[in-house]
């Protein structure tokens, strides 16, 4: 630890940082010190009964969530910092349309954006205290960030898993800067104002929340469409609803987030671009879809992870449209998609789409899309056999 980080005047670095990260966006900003996060024990509870899913990056490194001196070595203290994302209505889509979580609204990859502003205020804090250490993460960091956020005073980890701050609700990035500097520290957020409140709990489409404060991600439609690789198991298919990417359902019925969302709808603001045509995603190869996505947030499940996402929906909305489409994914060269298109297929039903599927059946060679086709083709069969005429 530099000399001069501990004999700066902590105060007088405190209030810089402050109005710096304001100055940069950060709406809210609380100090905290450095500690052993007691969350850790609940995060490996969390990891032993498997709701982390496939995201084993959590598990291999877990021990680095102890301290946050395996983030900055020597850190002394963290400074926590929001980002808010729009709180504007969401459109409803249409038939052949997906749901964007508001997150990815903008279209902007929110790494790249908070990274520029961290490294920005670590460069004017870094001014005024030269010999100071400092670094600034955002998301990808071994760092529980909401129980830090906490114990900076910026709000209470709600039912629903998510720091929730009482003027500004939930539509917020987190992200934190961490120094070896001594700072003044802001009083801990002790109240939970969640109250008799469960509305979170209860509109979750595929039930995710195993009791209030606990969310098996694993369920969760974000981590689906999002971080999950393989096929989405099937009974969690139809919660999926029309998410294209993320889900946004437990904190659009958070009575903290009403009040941003009145604000923004009093705003003469454009609609939000929260909705993107289907179909035409499948018309996307890899070359066309990396140069449209490769800088948004829909670039992490990839072309594979988008279009078993897409098909899932038009599967869920039963877009008689698609048919043609998803005929030809049958054919993709991903099985990931093949499978999905498969199960769409037969969820709409009809003539056209039994003719797709029982025609890939004899050329496809993947057993998990075969399984897929085989269980496609007796739904469509059964819808088939119930609405003809007796
Ligand atoms: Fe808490 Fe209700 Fe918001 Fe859930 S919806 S986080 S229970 S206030």
């Amino acid at each position: 630890m530099s000399d001069l980080a501990l004999t700066a005047d902590p105060g007088r670095l405190t209030e810089l940082i402050k109005s710096a990260a304001q100055h940069l966006g950060f709406t809210l900003v609380g100090f905290c010190p450095a500690i052993q996060p007691a969350g850790v024990t609940r995060l490996s509870e969390w990891l032993a009964r498997g709701y982390a899913g496939e995201m084993d990056y959590l598990a291999s490194r877990s021990a680095a969530y102890e301290h946050p001196r395996h983030v900055l070595d020597g850190v002394r203290s963290i400074v926590m910092l929001s980002l808010p994302y729009s709180a504007a209505p969401a459109q409803l889509p249409a038939s052949g349309q997906g749901r964007i979580s508001r997150y990815a609204w903008t279209g902007a990859d929110y790494h790249d954006v908070i990274h520029d502003k961290l490294k920005r205020l670590v460069t004017l804090f870094l001014d005024s205290a030269p010999t100071a250490r400092a670094r600034g993460v955002v998301d990808t960091a071994p760092l529980l960030e909401r129980e830090f956020a906490q114990l900076a005073g910026l709000g209470w980890v709600g039912k629903n898993t998510l720091l929730i701050n009482k003027p500004a609700g939930s539509y917020f990035f987190l992200a934190a800067l961490l120094t070896d500097a001594a700072l003044v520290y802001d009083e801990p957020f002790s109240a939970d104002h969640c109250g008799a409140c469960r509305a979170c709990l209860d509109a979750c489409p595929t039930q995710a929340f195993v009791q209030p404060y606990v969310l098996d991600a694993s369920r969760c439609i974000s981590y689906l469409t999002i971080e999950h690789k393989s096929p989405i198991p099937h009974e969690l298919r139809p919660g999926i609803g029309e998410w294209l990417f993320g889900c946004d359902v437990c904190q659009d019925v958070c009575p903290w987030n009403h009040k941003a969302a009145d604000a923004e709808r009093s705003k003469s603001t454009p609609p939000p671009m929260n909705l993107l045509d289907l179909i035409a995603l499948f018309e996307l190869g890899d070359d066309a879809f990396r140069q449209r996505f490769r800088h948004t947030p829909l670039w992490r499940p990839k072309r594979r992870g988008i279009l078993r996402n897409a098909a899932i929906v038009l599967g869920n909305q039963r877009a008689a449209a698609a048919i043609p489409a998803l005929t030809h994914a049958l054919s993709d060269v991903e099985p990931l998609i093949r499978g999905a298109s498969a199960w769409a297929l037969g969820q709409i039903g009809g003539q056209e789409a039994l003719a797709a599927l029982t025609t890939r059946r004899n050329s496809e060679f993947e057993a998990s899309v075969i399984e897929e086709i085989v269980l496609a083709i007796q739904i469509a069969q059964a819808a088939c056999s119930q609405s003809s005429p007796r």
